[in-house]
Order: C-alpha cells, then sequence, then structure tokens
C-alpha cells in the first residue's frame, strides 16, 4: 500500500512568481486531471492516520502563500478534489521572511477560513518556520503548541503538521505525539507506504520544470530504479 504524496510551494504565473518554487496554474491543472483520470483517490494529509487504499495521492502545499491560496483551492474544485495548505501561524498575511530577498506575501486568515470551509485542508507548519532538527525538544514542542493555539484561536482546526525544510529528529516525532497529531510531512523523493511512520511521511518535491513525465519519472520510476 503506498500514497504519493505531492510537495508544492507557490502556484502562480511566472511572470509575477518567477521559477523559485513556484508552478504555472496550467502546470498543476495537468498534474491534477492526471491523476484524476488515473482514478486516484485523492486525501488530505489529516486523512493518512486512517486506512489506506490503492492509488492515493495527495497534494500539498507550503507556507500557504497567497498566489498559491489564490490560485490553487479553484483548480481542485474543478476536479472534485480536496488539498492540503500548510501555513506559519505567526507569518499569516506577512511575508514569508525566512525566504530572504526572494520574500513574498502569505495569504491571510480570511483568505485561509474560506479555503478551509470550501473543503480543503489548512495544517500546522510551525509558528516560526524554523529547522525543528535544531530546536531543543522544549523549543520544538513550542513551534507546534503554539501555531496549534494560534489556528484554532482563529477558527482554523489543522489536523497534520509540515516540517519546514523537512527538518526533524526523533523528539520532533514525540512533541508531535504530546502536541496529539498523528500525521507529520517530511521530505523523501518516493511514494510513502503504509509501513512509514505517520508523523515522518515522505514526499515528493514538484519544481516548476517538472511537466508530467518528468513528474512521473520523481514518484514511479526514480524510487524503483534505487531499488534495484
Ligand atoms: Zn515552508
Amino acid at each position: 500500500m503506498s500514497a504519493t504524496i505531492l510537495c508544492y510551494h507557490k502556484v502562480g504565473p511566472g511572470s509575477e512568481e518567477g521559477r523559485r518554487l513556484n508552478i504555472e496554474p496550467s502546470r498543476l491543472k495537468s498534474h491534477v486531471r492526471f491523476f484524476a483520470r488515473k482514478k486516484c483517490t485523492f486525501l488530505v494529509a489529516g486523512d493518512l492516520s486512517g486506512s489506506w487504499k490503492e492509488g492515493i495521492v495527495c497534494f500539498t502545499f507550503d507556507d500557504a502563500y497567497e498566489s498559491t491560496i489564490v490560485h490553487a483551492p479553484i483548480i481542485f474544485e474543478e476536479a472534485g478534489v480536496r488539498a492540503s495548505f500548510y501555513a506559519v501561524s505567526d507569518r499569516v498575511g506577512g511575508r514569508s521572511d525566512w525566504d530572504g530577498e526572494n520574500s513574498r506575501p502569505l495569504a491571510n486568515w480570511d483568505l485561509l477560513r474560506e479555503v478551509q470551509q470550501r473543503g480543503h485542508e489548512i495544517g500546522n507548519h510551525s509558528q516560526n518556520h524554523k529547522h525543528m532538527g535544531e530546536l531543543t525538544p522544549d523549543e520544538q514542542f513550542a513551534e507546534i503548541q503554539n501555531a496549534h493555539n494560534r489556528f484554532v484561536d482563529e477558527r482554523i482546526r489543522p489536523r497534520s503538521f509540515c516540517f519546514p525544510y523537512g527538518s526533524h529528529n526523533q523528539a520532533t516525532l514525540e512533541m508531535l505525539q504530546k502536541a496529539n497529531y498523528s500525521v507529520g510531512l517530511a521530505l523523501g523523493k518516493r511514494p510513502a507506504r503504509r509501513e512509514d511512520n505517520l508523523l515522518s511521511l515522505p514526499r515528493v518535491v514538484v519544481a516548476y520544470s517538472d511537466a508530467l513525465p518528468m513528474l512521473l519519472y520523481k514518484i514511479v520510476l526514480k524510487p524503483k530504479l534505487r531499488k534495484r
């Protein structure tokens, strides 16, 4: 049993968002249509703690950039699919200052609430977007729990946690459990398997230049080639 968990960042016209961590809306649309035609089962990440069927696909978007929240949900809704968007609680409505000179506007609470209401998942991407694996366990717990409390105050209901930069260690998983999370998302260049730890599931990063053949290579062929 496996689940292909795709990791995207920005979704917007290249003229506005450039190529860095961005994908054109038309390209995202072709990815969604491809998996819909294959009759895949689409889950939001929070639902990965339940039972798995064959052919699960999960679309996740880190950072909740304004461009993403404006362009992506409608593409999923046209296909009857729901996706997961991960916000950084202390930066909502601000800018992605961790991107340095490439910082971009982030969606505000109103936008996030609207997208949640439309059936998508707004997940926890920490309070400050730090490398979790470099923090003490107490600091990690604060990053998870403070963010969670803020989300709840803003009527957002996160059901999964996504590690900034994919960074985590054993303590991160323990602190996630302590905060009552059962799904954590890391990075991993291969589909997730049912026997993987649900608190650190691997995701495949999708880049600007990933047209469908390259995407398929990444999620289907490359993991098999590596096994040999
Ligand atoms: Zn991030």
